[in-house]
C-alpha cells in the first residue's frame, strides 16, 4: 500500500506553500503620472508621408454559414483593400503611427478644435470629438518598456472587418474588437476614442509583442506556470481563452500603475507566472538603447529586480508541492491500474 501522504508532504525536504504577501517596499514601484498637454504632443508630430498602405476589409459577399478555421475564414472573407495613408514621424519614436488620408483630414479638424483654433466641429462630425489622434498615442508610447515592440499603429475609421468571425467564435452577438495585433508587431485601433483604455489597449498589444519577442523561451514554462496557478487568480476571464492571452491580461497586472497592487502579484497572486512574465521583460529592458528609454525605465528595471527577488520563494515552493501532488496522482494511478481487473471485450 503506498503512503500517499508521505508523498505529498514530502520526505528529502520541507516544503511550505508561502501565501503572505511580502511588505512592498515604500510607493517607488508607483508609476507617476505620464501626462501631456495637447500642445506638448501635437509638437512632437515632426510630419508624414504619404504611402499606399493595405488593409483587410470584409468581401461584399460572404457565406451565410462561416467557416471554422481562421484561415480559411480569412481566405473566403477578407479581401486586401489599398489606401491613401498618412505615415507620422513622431518625437522620440520609430513607431509609425499611419492613419488612411481621408480619416487623416477628420483628424485634422478634431486637432484644431481641441486646441482651440476651432469653436465647433462639423455636424457630420460631432461623434468624432473624442477620436484618438496620433499624438495621443505617443504620449502612451512614451511609458513603453521597450517602444521598439510596437512597430506601426494605425487608426482606421472602421470595425474590425474580423468581428463577425469572433462573434461566430464565441458565439456573442455584441462582441466588438477595440484593437487587433499580428505576430509581427501591427497594431491597428478600430474607431478609437480616448480613454483609460487606449492606454490599456496599447500595453495589452505590448505584451503580445513581448511575449512573440522570447517565444521560444518562455514558451513551456509559461504554459506550466498557467496551468499550475491559474485557479489562484486572474484579474480578467478573458486570460482563459488562450495562453497567449493570459500572456497579455497578467502582464497588464504587472505593467499596471499602482505598485502595492503590482507586488501582491508577485508575491501572493502570481508568482510563478510573475518569474516567467519578469525574465522576459528584464531582458526587454536590457535591450533598450538608453535614448529610447521609457519614461520610466528606472521603475521598470526596479520591478523586475523587486519582482525576481520577492517571486522566487513563493514560485520555487509552490511548484514542489505542485510536482508533489502529481507524483501523488501518479503513484495512486499506478496503483489502480495494478488491480483493475481488463475490460470484458
Ligand atoms: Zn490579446
Amino acid at each position: 500500500m503506498e503512503n500517499f501522504s508521505a508523498i505529498l508532504n514530502g520526505t528529502a525536504e520541507n516544503v511550505t506553500v508561502v501565501t503572505e504577501p511580502v511588505p512592498v517596499e515604500g510607493a517607488e514601484l508607483t508609476l507617476p503620472q505620464h501626462e501631456l498637454t495637447q500642445e506638448e504632443m501635437s509638437k512632437r508630430i515632426l510630419g508624414y508621408i504619404t504611402e499606399k498602405q493595405t488593409y483587410g476589409q470584409l468581401k461584399a459577399l460572404i457565406p451565410s454559414k462561416l467557416p471554422e478555421d481562421e484561415k480559411d475564414f480569412t481566405a473566403s472573407c477578407i479581401e486586401e483593400v489599398e489606401y491613401d495613408a498618412r505615415v507620422y514621424s513622431l518625437e522620440g519614436h520609430t513607431t509609425r503611427v499611419i492613419v488612411p488620408e481621408e480619416y487623416a483630414q477628420k483628424l485634422d479638424i478634431v486637432r484644431q478644435r481641441r486646441l482651440g483654433q476651432l469653436d465647433l466641429l462639423p455636424e457630420d462630425m460631432v461623434g468624432y470629438l473624442n477620436r484618438v489622434l496620433p499624438e495621443d498615442i505617443l504620449a502612451i508610447l512614451d511609458e513603453l518598456p521597450n517602444r521598439s515592440y510596437v512597430r506601426e499603429i494605425s487608426l482606421v475609421d472602421w470595425l474590425n472587418p474580423r468581428d463577425v468571425w469572433i462573434r461566430a467564435l464565441r458565439k456573442s452577438e455584441t462582441f466588438t474588437s477595440a484593437a487587433s495585433t499580428t505576430p509581427d508587431g501591427q497594431v491597428l485601433l478600430y474607431r478609437f476614442d480616448i480613454s483609460e483604455f487606449l492606454r490599456a489597449t496599447i500595453f495589452h498589444e505590448w505584451n503580445h509583442n513581448l511575449e512573440a519577442q522570447f517565444k521560444a523561451e518562455v514558451e513551456l514554462p509559461w504554459d506550466a506556470a498557467i496551468n499550475m496557478e491559474w485557479f489562484v487568480w486572474v484579474s480578467n476571464d478573458y486570460a482563459k481563452v488562450s495562453p497567449g492571452e493570459h500572456w497579455a491580461v497578467f502582464g497588464e497586472a504587472i505593467l499596471q500603475k499602482d505598485g502595492s497592487l503590482f507586488a501582491e502579484v508577485v508575491n501572493k497572486l502570481g508568482p510563478m507566472r510573475t518569474m516567467v512574465w519578469a525574465t522576459a521583460l528584464g531582458k526587454a529592458l536590457d535591450a533598450v538603447p538608453v535614448a529610447n528609454r521609457s519614461c520610466y525605465h528606472d521603475i521598470w528595471v526596479a520591478r523586475v529586480a523587486y519582482a525576481t527577488k520577492n517571486a522566487a520563494g513563493p514560485a520555487t515552493a509552490n511548484a514542489a508541492v505542485m510536482l508533489r501532488r502529481a507524483q501523488c496522482l501518479d503513484a495512486y494511478l499506478k496503483t489502480l491500474s495494478a488491480t483493475t481487473p481488463a475490460a470484458v471485450a
